[in-house]
């Protein structure tokens, strides 16, 4: 078919980030967000439709520091070694920063609240839930998924129809100044940026992951100048991110319509997921280019979401969001059986390629 080549942007420091375990409901429970989730993409794209690019540590990141605050960034820093220097691992085995307390509205109260000292303390100024644990390698592999992203828009920028950021950690949860949801840095957002950068006036972002994109929607909710369309498992029915993520949620002054989130009831298969895909699609067809948070986890095997799309579906979706014709960057978010992890990521990078022509 002379069929495009898809470059691939990956990192081997991907892998640094090892999360062991999460506390879900207080115990510990074994995590799936793992580094073997790198290889079993790479080994499904080790093959001529895909070119695999090995992305440098980079020397800036202007457009990290355009989507975080930098308390985030500085806590991400050097929560690890915070840790380390405590005395978590002597006095309960604990080596991963986990917060033990929220200083939400429901805490402090109006009352003027300080930074804790304790970094178990502290750890809950940034972090939104306890299964999101933040280890010795984690920042440097949640920076070098945003270099993939922001080579993956670099290179679009620079007139690739399609690029692939195989980033990991995800993001899509990350938020402004917070983390979760097994996210620390916003890798789409970061690809947004950079595509601003570049010259994309409008961008549209379509999240296909099973859940919500959180912290992607809280960025852009009141931007005019980028759209966030997502189709996910209703958070209605008790999914992640539960608290957000419904069909009211449009937006916030110029950026009122400019978000749209299409929930969809638990064991949603591939037809009714594609109509919402279509959808998506058709909204976003007016930017300037257009980023996919391409979630595999709605897949059917899928252990993180009870929705049961196939790989024809994702393939299927690919076509749908390349036919926009729209410059894109696919980003890595979520996918956690990694039998069929791989194969789905190269069904929907097929489908879309096969647009291009
Ligand atoms: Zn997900």
């Amino acid at each position: 078919m002379g069929q495009y080549a898809v470059p691939v942007l990956w990192s081997p420091d991907t892998r640094l980030h090892d999360p062991r375990h999460e506390v879900w409901v207080g115990v510990q429970t074994i995590g799936t967000e793992t580094a073997s989730r790198v290889d079993a993409i790479l080994d499904a794209l080790d093959h001529p439709g895909f070119e695999l690019h090995e992305v440098e540590p980079a020397e800036e990141r202007p457009a990290l520091d355009s989507v975080h605050e930098p308390a985030l960034v500085e806590f991400l820093g050097t929560a690890a070694d915070r840790w380390a220097a405590g005395p978590y691992e002597d006095l309960v085995g604990q080596d991963r920063v986990v917060p033990y307390l929220f200083p939400t509205p429901a805490m402090t109260a109006g009352l003027p609240a300080r930074p804790a000292v304790a970094v178990h303390a502290d750890a809950g100024r940034f972090a939104y839930d306890t299964m999101t644990q933040v280890g010795p390698g984690t920042f440097a592999a949640a920076l070098a998924a945003v270099d993939c992203a922001a080579a993956a828009a670099t290179l679009v920028s620079d007139g690739a129809p399609l690029a692939y950021a195989l980033a990991r950690p995800p993001g899509h949860h990350a938020t402004p100044a917070g983390f979760g949801g097994s996210c620390y840095l916003n890798n789409a957002a970061v690809a947004v940026e950079v595509l601003r950068a570049g010259g994309a006036e409008r961008i549209g972002i379509v999240d296909v992951d099973a859940h919500q994109g959180n912290g992607t929607a809280a960025i852009y909710y009141a931007r005019a100048d980028t759209l966030y369309g997502s189709v996910h498992v209703d958070p209605g029915a008790g999914w992640f991110p539960h608290v957000v993520g419904y069909a009211d949620e449009t937006g916030t002054g110029t950026g009122q319509g400019g978000t749209r989130n299409l929930p969809l009831p638990e064991g949603t298969g591939d037809e009714r997921w594609l109509e919402a895909v279509a959808d998506l699609a058709e909204w976003v067809r007016d930017c300037d280019a257009l980023v996919v948070s391409l979630g595999v986890d709605a897949a059917a095997d899928d252990p993180e979401s009870p929705l049961q799309v196939t790989a024809d579906g994702y393939r299927e979706a690919g076509r749908l969001l390349g036919a926009t014709g729209l410059p894109a960057v696919a980003v890595q978010e979520g996918g956690y059986h990694l039998p069929t992890l791989g194969g789905l990521v190269a069904a929907y990078l097929e489908g879309h390629a096969a647009s291009i022509g």
